[in-house]
């Protein structure tokens, strides 16, 4: 079966072209600057040459329409027909409290999508609109929505109320919900295989640190709390977000600064983290290579570092223990400095990390913790794609 996966965000959109009999990707790309002349579509075939062109593309319903050109165009094209998609995954980012699984998409599922724009005012309006594209597009074909919170349904309610007025909760539905449930429940069942034992018996710390970054307390495969709440903001210090902080000091930085909410609702989420401390940006690569001599970027590196140890440490305590620590992500994946930084001073746990092993670069799952070391510490490469795939065979299957 061949599975188109969409990830559809407010000007651009990703994609990629699954063929599911054994998991390969036959196409990938993306379309950036939708909604001006000179959009630009990258088309990746696997095996044949990149296409890249500027162009007008004004909606996502064009947009869609021109990848499916270059998924059947004679050279660059994959498919000689684009009725060989069988269904289509749709990366939806909040879920509220509705859907705790992925789910086949009907006029229902629309509607709950919508009844959450206010959760997600930047992710959920595009992602909707990304399904309707395609359904005009390809109608007949199934569609299937995968939610970033679905995986964190699970936390119990102790874990996802905040200690504010409750009717704020009855009225507004304000309460953690959690991100990058994808990616941790991918990660998560990655790490049991590799391991080879059943996720019903392990304790899971998993840290995605990417751009974004959130670390899960993962209690015998289920999602028992998380460091993400209502909003992408909360937890760990990021690229550009600030993560947890004082609420108080919000009204405090606007009376000062003579701010409105959304100045300073840009300043936490754009402004801060990484970039705000460091003043170099948001690239861990570059904040680790300024490091070495720069002061600003060394205090940015020991706060990211100390807080993601920081909330391992809780998650530690919230599940009473840990077998495995993972991370993933672009920073999880790739930063050996950060891993030795932060798993050095996890000693108390038992924890110990072979070095050597935790320096090589590799796109495979593997241990950096030594034979001795009381939790396992693994390197878990990430694949969101492919759970989004994964999930929608399933619904589309199960549904049949
Ligand atoms: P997103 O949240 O946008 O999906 P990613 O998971 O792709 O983010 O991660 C992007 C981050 O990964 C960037 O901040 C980048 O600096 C970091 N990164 C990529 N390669 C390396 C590397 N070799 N060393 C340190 N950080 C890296």
């Amino acid at each position: 079966m061949k599975i188109f996966v969409l990830n559809c965000g407010s000007s651009s959109l990703k994609y990629q072209l699954y063929d599911m009999t054994d998991e390969i990707v036959i196409a990938s790309g993306k379309v950036e600057r939708i909604g001006m002349d000179d959009a630009i579509l990258t088309h990746e075939p696997t095996g044949k040459e990149e296409v890249k062109i500027v162009t007008e593309i004004l909606e996502h319903t064009t947009a869609i329409e021109k990848v499916f050109e270059y998924l059947v165009h004679p050279e660059s094209g994959v498919l000689s027909d684009i009725r060989e998609i069988q269904a289509v995954g749709h990366r939806v980012v909040h879920g509220g409290e509705v859907f705790s699984d992925s789910v086949m998409v009907n006029e229902q599922v629309k509607a709950a999508i919508k009844g959450v724009f206010d959760l997600a005012p930047l992710h959920n309006p595009a992602n909707l609109v990304g399904i309707e594209a395609v359904e005009s597009v390809l109608p007949g074909v199934p569609n299937v929505a995968v939610f970033d919170t679905a995986f964190h349904q699970t936390m119990p309610k102790k874990a996802f109320m905040y200690p504010i007025p409750k009717i704020l909760y009855k009225k507004h539905k304000i309460r953690r919900y959690g991100f990058h449930g994808t990616s941790h429940k991918y990660v998560s069942a990655k790490a049991a295989e590799f391991l080879g034992k059943p996720i019903e018996e392990l304790k899971i710390v998993s840290c995605h640190i990417g751009n974004g970054a959130s670390i899960t307390a993962i209690d015998r495969g289920k999602s028992v709390d998380t460091s993400m709440g209502m909003t992408p903001l909360e937890g760990l210090m990021m690229g550009t977000r600030s993560g947890d902080l004082d609420p108080a000091i919000i009204p405090f930085v606007m009376g000062k600064e003579d701010l409105t909410l959304n100045e300073v609702n840009s300043m936490l989420n754009k402004h801060s983290g990484l970039t705000g401390i460091s003043g170099y940006g948001s690239d861990m690569r570059d904040i680790e290579e300024k490091m070495v001599t720069d002061e600003g970027a060394k205090l940015a590196f020991d706060m990211y570092e100390y807080r993601i140890r920081k909330y391992i440490g809780a998650y530690v305590a919230a599940m009473d223990g840990v077998d495995v620590i993972i991370f993933t992500a672009g920073v999880g994946e790739n930063s050996d400095i950060l891993r030795k930084a932060i798993t050095e001073n996890l000693t108390y746990l038992g924890i110990e990390i072979d070095q050597e092993i935790n320096r090589v670069r590799s796109k495979k799952v593997r241990r950096i913790s030594t034979s001795n070391s009381k939790v396992e510490v693994l390197v878990v490469p990430t694949n969101e794609e492919l759970m989004i795939a994964r999930d929608t065979l399933r619904i589309v299957k199960s549904n049949k």
